[in-house]
């Protein structure tokens, strides 16, 4: 196992370049062998992915600055070496000599993959169509770069007197940059949110909720229209009539088409829902048909606070982090059928971080895993699950990942979480299962190495567990008493969890429409337009003049013709879990199934034969629906 613990500098340089050595010998060799098979093409990838494992994954976590800073690099070095590959026309023609007649299905689908990696290159295309290609990427590119330092540059500030912050509590002001006797509202997070969530003063909301959903509107809806242009120019170039076919051809959705269907599906049923839930959410007065976006976050808050009315402070006094995860562990192994056991963290980059190692129980060692999960300065600010190690058949070693995570530490504060910290914890130990127990020979497919719109189910299914009260009562200890929580908070935290369901999922499907609109036949129709047109779905009356297209990271930042995604994962992760609501939420016989045919075929087999495997029939939204109370 590699030893993160004694790292330099000098080591990651050396390691970086004898690898990229290896890697351009082992393509040389490729090149002259007669007989070339897959397991070369695996042989590259594997010793590339775990080269980024080793060196790229520091720049997220490394203590020192140094360190990070040089892990960044190498990753933007090694994501171009891994294109020049790619792009390689002796290689490709190589790669073009391998017979598929005779390859079973894994095999198969490893060289489909590979081959529209090396086509997305330019192979097959004319000169001049391929010159075209290299300009276009080149420009997305730096059109993507400015898109995001354009939002980051926003520095739009609005300024309120105390009373026009109505609602927002002491210490949400206290945290507030004053000039003079005024508040400055920033277009920062915590800020925005105090006030979408808290303050009563209808026209403070309405001035916040603008300013933010109009950042970037200057420079940046010249940069999109020009990236949806190119992107569809370049799905033209490949013989793709959008860039949503384009995007979508190894997905589990396969074409925008089925997107689509599973939009009509939801958005009549949801739209009901809300008349509904507009009536029972309604304050202040309100008038029903004059409800703005500016007041559903505020209705929903004010909703919550009156149906569950549990202090937050008094709620984490019940979720110890090592208390929590001790028992998301017990959990885990019960109903997979699993045991995960403790390791020395001698290799680990930090001394806070820990090294687990995943069994199947009574049986071979599938695993390892680190939890990395208290913030540190420099250290990625997000919750996610990295994939360090492959593994994989064909290699000796174990898969590894790690879980990066910025929870409260114990270490050097209290260590309590809040429930939405334990949602997480669950939704991240999702991938780590995925990661741990997906089995391939190839390291393409390993793990959570499958199609892109169904990786996030494997993690949204675990957070089900977190609501169930089997399982609530069983994570929650009090600090100091050590009771576990009471029926009455257990069912008033689960009467809380759906309020606004459908307003909230409306907004959501209103941004993955703009997105499939902007990426589809209609790319050309105006920002303003694709932008209204998406926004009428919410059954809410949306400003006219305000466009939040340009200041949706997600469009230029990896989710084009994307964005469908996470709507599409949950419903496949509900429908999933409807199998354990119908047979027992602890059941180990559908868990070691679900273990079985969802999370060992890692990549292996296409997520929607998987899916039908596992519940015997194919995947629908009822679940989805049943879940957020919204079946009837
Ligand atoms: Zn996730």
């Amino acid at each position: 196992m590699f030893n993160y613990s004694d790292i330099t500098l000098e080591i990651l340089q050396k390691d970086l370049e004898s690898t990229i050595k290896d890697c351009k010998t082992l393509v040389k060799n490729i090149k002259s062998f007669e007989n070339i098979v897959l397991s070369n093409f695996d042989e590259l990838e594997s010793t590339i992915h775990d080269l980024s494992g080793r060196i790229a994954f520091m720049g997220d976590v490394h203590p020192d600055e140094k360190i990070r800073d040089f892990g960044n690099e190498a990753d933007s070095k090694i994501q171009n070496f891994v294109l020049e590959l790619f792009k390689d026309k002796e290689l490709y023609e190589k790669f073009s000599e391998i017979q598929t007649l005779s390859l079973d299905d894994e095999s198969k689908s490893f060289h489909k993959d590979l081959e529209i990696d090396f086509k997305d290159t330019g192979h097959g295309l004319s000169d001049e169509k391929k010159a075209r290609l290299t300009e276009i990427e080149k420009k997305l590119i730096d059109l993507s770069i400015s898109f995001s330092e354009n939002i980051a540059k926003d520095k739009t500030e609005v300024l309120f007197s105390e009373n026009e912050l109505k609602g927002l509590s002491a210490s949400e002001l206290k945290n507030l940059k004053k000039i003079e006797d005024r508040f400055v509202i920033t277009m920062a997070y915590p800020e925005i949110n105090a006030v979408m969530e808290n303050c009563s003063i209808r026209a403070t909301r309405e001035i916040v909720w603008k300013a933010f959903n109009n950042r970037a509107v200057e420079e940046n809806s010249p940069i999109l229209k020009e990236a949806v242009q190119l992107r569809n120019e370049k799905a033209n170039l490949f013989g793709y009539e959008t860039w949503a076919h384009y995007r979508l051809q190894n997905r589990m959705a396969k074409s925008p088409e089925n997107v689509t269907l599973m939009y009509e599906s939801l958005i009549s049923k949801l739209q009901k829902a809300a008349e509904i839930e507009k009536k029972e959410l309604v304050i202040d007065n309100i008038d029903i048909d004059d409800i703005s976006p500016w007041d559903i976050r505020y209705f929903i808050s004010a909703q919550r606070s009156k149906v569950s009315a549990i202090e937050n402070s008094e709620l984490k006094k019940f979720f110890f982090i090592h208390d929590v995860k001790t028992e998301m562990f017990k959990v885990c192994e019960e109903v997979f059928d699993l045991e995960i056991k403790p390791e020395s963290n001698k290799t680990a980059w930090h001394k806070d971080v820990e090294l687990w190692s995943l069994w199947e129980k009574d049986g071979q060692q599938l695993a390892y895993f680190y939890l990395d999960l208290y913030p540190r300065e420099g250290k990625f600010t997000h919750a996610a699950v990295f994939d360090i190690s492959s593994g994989g058949s064909n290699r000796q070693d174990l898969p590894i990942c790690s879980m990066v995570a910025n929870f409260p530490s114990p270490n050097t504060g209290d260590g309590l979480m809040t429930f939405d910290e334990v949602e997480t914890l669950f939704h991240e130990f999702g991938h780590v299962l995925h990661n741990g127990i997906g089995k391939s020979k190839y390291t393409r497919f390993v793990g959570a190495n499958c199609e892109w719109d169904f990786v996030e189910a494997p993690s949204q299914i675990m957070e089900h567990w977190v609501w169930k009260v089997e399982c609530m009562k069983r994570i929650s200890k009090h600090i100091e008493s050590g009771d576990t929580l009471s029926d009455e908070i257990c069912e008033k935290l689960n009467k809380s969890k759906n309020i606004g369901v459908s307003l909230l999922t409306l907004r959501q499907v209103s941004f993955g429409l703009a997105d499939q609109h902007l990426h589809g036949k209609n790319f050309k129709d105006s920002l303003l337009e694709i932008e209204h047109a998406a926004q009428e779905v919410t059954t809410i009356s949306y400003p006219k003049d305000i466009n939040h297209l340009a200041a949706f990271g997600h469009l230029l930042g990896g989710y084009d013709a994307a964005y469908y995604g996470y709507i599409w994962a949950e419903i496949i992760g509900d429908d999933l879990f409807s199998r354990f609501e119908n047979e027992g939420v602890l059941s180990k016989l559908v868990g070691v199934d679900y273990k079985n045919k969802i999370l060992m075929p890692g990549g292996t087999i296409p997520a929607e034969t998987m899916v039908q495997n596992f519940l015997g029939r194919k995947w629908n939204d009822s679940a989805f629906l049943t879940q957020k109370n919204l079946s009837k």
